[in-house]
């Protein structure tokens, strides 16, 4: 044990509960969405109120959205839970160097360097 390792635990930790959250927040974009589309929902909804209608379209599209980074999110929580369990942690998937530790306390799950996550964007 060296003091330049990572700190798995903390890390598996902090994963662990992003991954709760994830998967709970999740669950209520999917319940929300479920309950917009069942029948009976148009109740006390007036086509004569445009703004009714921006508003129902804004909220419909802001949690499709939603769903969509929350679960690739959680992808990414997994994945570096993963690499966690098989002591591929920490390495960049593309060039295979060293993550920063900085960069990865900010962003645990990352999977990627600052390089080549620059390069990816870009
Ligand atoms: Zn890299």
């Amino acid at each position: 044990m060296t003091t330049e390792m990572i700190d798995t635990d903390s890390l598996r930790q902090r994963l662990s509960e992003l991954r709760v959250r994830l998967q709970a927040e999740l669950n209520h974009v999917r319940d929300t969405d479920a309950a917009d589309t069942g029948a009976g929902k148009m109740g006390d909804f007036d086509p004569n109120h445009p703004a009714d209608m921006a508003t129902e379209m804004f909220e419909r599209e802001l949690s499709e959205t939603l769903s969509e980074n929350v679960e690739e999110l959680l992808h990414k929580v997994q994945r570096a839970l993963t690499r966690l369990d098989e002591g591929r942690y920490g390495r960049c998937e593309d060039c295979g160097k060293a993550i920063a530790q900085a960069r990865l306390e900010t962003v645990p799950y990352t999977s990627f360097c600052i390089t080549c996550q620059a390069r990816q964007e870009s």
